[in-house]
């Protein structure tokens, strides 16, 4: 059961463009390289002047293959290039060459999990499909001349177009998706997911309903470049829509703009229809054939996906499947936990660490796991002395933070486990005999809280435990401190 706004339903599909790694133009031999001077990488084929003749780059199209294998999805054996026709500044060709009938990629679904109150439940959105498609020019407004003018340099640009059904039913939702997609293209390398520069953009189709009624209309948010904004836009949209209908007003089909300096979307223009825009073939472009071992090649050549990587991180590691899913959130997140894992040999402690402190640490300090000042090699000589009770759970906390500060030793900045420990007086006491000292001390000047435990009170116990740690500095051992004490209380 989807959550209700205000007594709606909120429903949400995505349209994602994700812009292909590749060196040259999907039709030309251009470089796609980002922030060269304007115009100095669009080439005649990119600008369609006459007597050009685009020629499909493989390499785009083998990201696609890569893209649906990922996602469990069919490659079409024959798909079309299709124009689309439009007039707009930055696109002088007036048309744009894309995939409309029969694209490259069909069905698919990407899941996730995501917290739902206090649970944590997965969610699987469907794919509708993904196409291939150039992407177009660009306008570029330069208000200290009062002008604007137009960069191709993007014209001809890989892109491919990522549909999905209307499954989503939340903001929260509906960022888990993205994120979820951004994992997945860049961790095939499809793709190098850098928002900032429009390499991977969504739009946000929303509509809302009463339970049980048929679709609403729809309002597309457009090129939504941060997850953070991606959230405020739908929220904003969602109370939005919801405020039209309940003043009376029907809601029109239209394509709005986020603004983040206001946090509010505003209509750009009423949406086309597919009809308007005249598709036809291509008639410069053959259909595009995909052979089945072309597939498989690629299939055979392609790393460990996240989802099977996250599998085997429940069945090698008996990780819960929301360790193995967070742990799998980039390469370089897994890399981290699967030598950390085998040099301590207690997986769970390992995942524990790193979804906890490690993460906290580095969201904290905004740095990736590749610059973590604590080190897979020191994070498990932590966990290690943690298993052998040298330290407690406390202590290691500390320790962590000397290794985080790179406390080393004699300011090698090594940071070693064990002269950290020894350095901060952080060692766990397992003498027996010092600690039954402490405790025959402490039962000796708490003759009240002996009684009552001794009467049946449980809680008394505690008025005991803490005196105990404390006069050992914190470091005697909680679970030996209890047997301890019920031996000797009977
Ligand atoms: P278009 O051809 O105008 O782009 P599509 O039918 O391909 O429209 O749908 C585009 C996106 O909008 C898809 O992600 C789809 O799931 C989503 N969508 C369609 N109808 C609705 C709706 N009523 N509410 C929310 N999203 C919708
Ligand atoms: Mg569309």
């Amino acid at each position: 059961m989807s959550k209700l706004v205000q007594g709606y339903e909120v429903v949400i599909g995505f349209e994602t463009h994700a812009q292909l790694s590749t060196k040259s133009k999907i039709f030309s031999r251009a470089p796609t390289a980002f922030g060269a001077e304007a115009n100095t990488q669009a080439c005649a084929v990119d600008m369609a002047l006459p007597g050009t003749l685009p020629v499909m780059n493989m390499g785009a199209v083998e990201r696609a293959i890569e893209f649906g294998l990922a996602i469990n999805a069919h490659i079409a054996e024959r798909s079309i290039f299709a124009r689309k026709n439009y007039f707009y500044p930055d696109l002088p060709k007036g048309y744009q060459i894309s995939q409309f009938e029969i694209p490259v990629v069909q069905g698919g679904e990407v899941s996730f999990f995501l917290e739902e109150g206090k649970e944590t439940v997965r969610k699987t959105v469907r794919l509708e499909r993904a196409h291939l498609e150039e992407d177009a020019g660009k306008s570029l407004h330069e208000d200290f001349i009062g002008q604007s003018g137009i960069d191709l340099n993007r014209a001809g640009t890989p892109l491919l177009e990522i549909v999905t059904r209307p499954d989503m039913s939340s903001s929260e939702e509906a960022v888990a998706y993205a994120k979820e997609l951004h994992k997945i293209v860049t961790w095939i390398g499809i793709c190098d997911g850098n928002m900032q520069e429009g390499s991977f953009r969504c739009d946000a189709n929303v509509s809302v309903r009463k339970p049980g009624a048929e679709l609403g209309t729809r309002r597309e948010i457009k090129n939504l470049n941060s997850f953070k904004f991606m959230q405020q836009a739908i929220d904003y949209e969602v109370r939005w829509q919801i405020d039209q209908i309940e003043d009376g007003h029907a809601i029109q089909q239209a394509t709005v703009l986020f603004d983040p300096d206001t946090g509010e979307t505003r209509a750009m223009r009423t949406k086309e229809d597919a009809a308007d825009y005249r598709y036809f073939p291509d008639p410069d472009l053959p259909p595009l054939v995909i052979g089945r071992d072309w597939v498989e090649r690629v299939k055979g050549e392609m790393a460990e996906l996240p989802r099977v990587m996250a599998e085997r991180f429940v069945k090698d590691y008996a990780l819960p499947e929301y360790d193995a899913t967070q742990l799998t959130q980039s390469k370089a997140v897994a890399a981290y936990f699967e030598a950390t894992a085998k040099a301590c040999g207690q997986p769970k402690l390992a995942s524990n660490w790193i979804m906890g402190e490690v993460s906290r640490r580095l969201n904290a300090s905004e740095l990736s796991i590749e610059q973590s000042p604590v080190s897979a090699a020191q994070l498990a000589a932590l966990i290690g002395r943690i298993s052998d009770n040298t330290i407690s759970n406390n202590a290691a906390r500390q320790v962590f933070e000397g290794l985080w500060n790179q406390e080393g030793p004699s300011g090698s900045g090594e940071g070693d486990v064990d002269a950290i420990i020894e350095a901060k007086g952080l060692k766990q006491m397992n003498d027996t005999g010092e600690l039954e000292k402490i405790i025959d001390e402490v039962l000796a000047a708490n003759p009240k809280n002996v009684e009552e435990f001794k009467a049946g009170n449980a809680k008394a116990l505690n008025g005991l435990v803490g005196p105990i740690m404390k006069a050992s500095k914190g470091k005697a051992n909680p679970g030996q401190v209890n047997a301890l004490l019920m031996k000797k209380l009977g």
